[in-house]
């Protein structure tokens, strides 16, 4: 199948890990407000290693665009992900 003209594959695999990296941090947080009163520390540590890996593909990708020039390939989705709400930490 030939690549569609004007989309970036590489750009379209680093999104798609920061999302993926973004929905697993939220799950995290969600479950660790679901047990709120327990304060596992075994909980903070996943939520640690997922904004880790957040941050490094968010890295990653901007690194990319800013190397590869791809910004505007999709206007779909910003470029820089929307911020997520700065939880309690
Ligand atoms: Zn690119």
């Amino acid at each position: 199948m030939a690549p569609e003209p004007g989309i970036c594959e590489e750009k379209k695999r680093l999104q798609e890990e920061l999302g993926r990296a973004i929905v697993q941090l939220s799950e995290l947080q969600n479950l660790q407000m679901q047990d709120a009163h327990g304060n596992d520390p075994a909980s903070d540590e996943r939520i640690v290693t997922a904004r880790q890996i957040k941050k490094a593909a968010k890295i990653a990708l901007i690194q990319h665009l800013e190397q590869h020039g791809c910004w505007a390939d999709e206007l779909e989705y910003p470029p820089y992900p929307p911020k997520v709400a700065t939880g309690r930490r």
